[in-house]
């Protein structure tokens, strides 16, 4: 029975965990689960699975939820309580699933820990990859992919060795502006650029897939997931969202992984690697999907993806500056501030203007986050 610690249980990723485990009560066993503030989902998570462990980052929410449970369970609160869970050592599997940057320093406590993560949080490899895969070979922890991408290259990697791959390449559906012009990309509204073809995400990371800024943050988390040069990563485009990703070998053969968009698929993977479980999720019927297509990415429309392969050959602290810029950016879309082609708008000058450490330590890192943000905030 393995013990499984969410990050993030009430998000998207959460949720889906959660289901994975539903459907395997006999290998899987919910330790602790930590919320923003949603705690009247958590409550009814609370009751299914019966956590020894709760956090609430959003105190006046733990307040709340402290009153409704009294002592059945101890809730932990805010930051500080979310980085002591993650140092109890009563779980086997950290789900790694927040948003963004916060994800960072609680995984960094399980992997200290020598815990598997399970990696849905790309950010904490984007802005810290070279910390983060260095501390987990030191401390013996595996980082097992839970980004539909990047366990799809896992999963194709399984048996071979690493000089013979010749090459990753990453697939991305395109998002809703696939076959937008550039020029109609200027006035599109907050709810087309949240409407996804083929993923049900979280409100940021359909944001990231509309402006491919997505894919672009995955190019840098395969780099570091896979040890491999940014040349070796390609991208392409493949509307369906049935090939997921694939790798190709030095003799020219490609290995491909397939299946319906479904999360639960690579979450369950990452859960139960490296066996396999027996599928009770919606099987892929190939005749009912007939084609299959891909080409190349437009970088000249989306800026994003093109900023990101710079800030990878920028290097230092350049990944970190082009994700706290975004994720500012991405808020100040949502909420209606600004317009979509602002956003890569917004990162050009925070990469512009913020200095670039080289070789940055974890200091160093959340300096810079901190830095970015408030330059990023300032600008319209
Ligand atoms: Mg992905």
């Amino acid at each position: 029975m393995k013990k499984i610690f969410i990050l993030g249980s009430t998000g998207s990723i959460g949720t889906n965990t959660l289901d994975v485990i539903r459907n395997y009560p006999d290998r899987f066993k919910v330790e602790t689960l930590t919320v923003n503030s949603n705690i009247e989902l958590l409550e009814k998570q609370i009751k299914e699975f019966n956590p020894s462990l709760v956090v609430v980052r959003n105190e006046k929410s733990a307040e709340q939820l402290k009153r409704s449970l009294g002592n059945s369970i101890e809730v932990l609160s805010g930051d500080k309580g979310l980085i002591e869970a993650t140092r109890r050592n009563n779980y086997d599997i950290l789900v790694s699933a927040l948003v963004g940057f916060a994800g960072l320093a609680p995984t960094i406590e399980g992997i200290k820990l020598s815990k598997r993560i399970a990696l849905a949080n790309k950010e904490t490899l984007v802005v810290a990859g070279e910390l983060i895969t260095a501390l987990c070979k030191e401390c013996n922890s595996e980082l097992v992919p839970v980004d539909s991408e990047h366990s799809a290259i896992f999963q194709c990697l399984v048996g071979e060795k690493s000089p013979e791959v010749k090459k990753l390449i990453l697939t991305a559906s395109g998002g809703p502006f696939l076959h937008h012009s550039s020029e109609s990309l200027k006035n599109v509204s907050v709810a087309e650029a949240l409407n996804h073809p083929n993923w049900k995400m979280g409100s940021k990371v359909t944001i990231d897939s509309a402006s491919m800024m997505n894919k672009g943050l995955e190019v840098i988390e395969a780099q570091w997931l896979f040890g491999i040069e940014k040349e070796k990563i390609e991208v392409v485009v493949h509307p369906q969202s049935i090939v997921h990703s694939m790798v190709e070998f030095i003799d020219g053969s490609i290995k491909a992984q397939m299946g319906l968009p479904d999360m639960r698929l690579p979450i369950q993977y990452a859960l139960s690697y490296p066996e396999r479980l027996c599928g009770y999720l919606p099987q892929t019927k190939l005749p009912e999907i007939r084609d299959l297509s891909f080409f190349e990415p437009d970088y000249k429309k989306f800026e994003c993806l093109k900023l990101a392969y710079q800030a990878i050959e920028c290097g230092g602290t350049a990944p970190c500056i082009l994700n706290a810029a975004n994720e500012i950016a991405v808020g100040k879309f949502l909420e209606g501030s600004i317009r979509f082609l602002q956003i890569p708008e917004i990162i050009k000058k925070a990469l512009n203007a913020i200095e670039n450490h080289r070789g940055p330590d974890i200091n160093t890192i959340f300096d810079c986050d901190r830095q970015t943000r408030e330059f990023a905030s300032k600008l319209s």
